[in-house]
């Protein structure tokens, strides 16, 4: 299907991208609060300068409820 690294900038259900919304990621290892803030705050960009390594990225749809999860890599 899709490429796991690509977090898609709005919902792939409803194509809303104001309700498209991080609400958190997975690591091992790593603290992570501080990450999910940026997350919600930057998006993406956020998430890669608050952490290194592979994470899962959890992302809500307020606008229809679709959930996605998206795995990424930062170096
Ligand atoms: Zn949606």
């Amino acid at each position: 299907m899709f490429e796991d690294y690509i977090v898609p900038e709005q919902c792939p259900a409803c194509n809303s991208a104001d309700g498209w919304k991080c609400i958190g990621l997975k690591k091992k290892g790593f603290s992570l609060g501080k990450a999910a803030v940026g997350g919600l705050l930057l998006g993406p960009v956020g998430l890669l300068g608050g952490t290194i390594g592979k994470k899962t990225l959890t992302y809500y749809c307020t606008n229809c409820g679709y959930t996605g999860e998206y795995k990424t890599l930062s170096t």
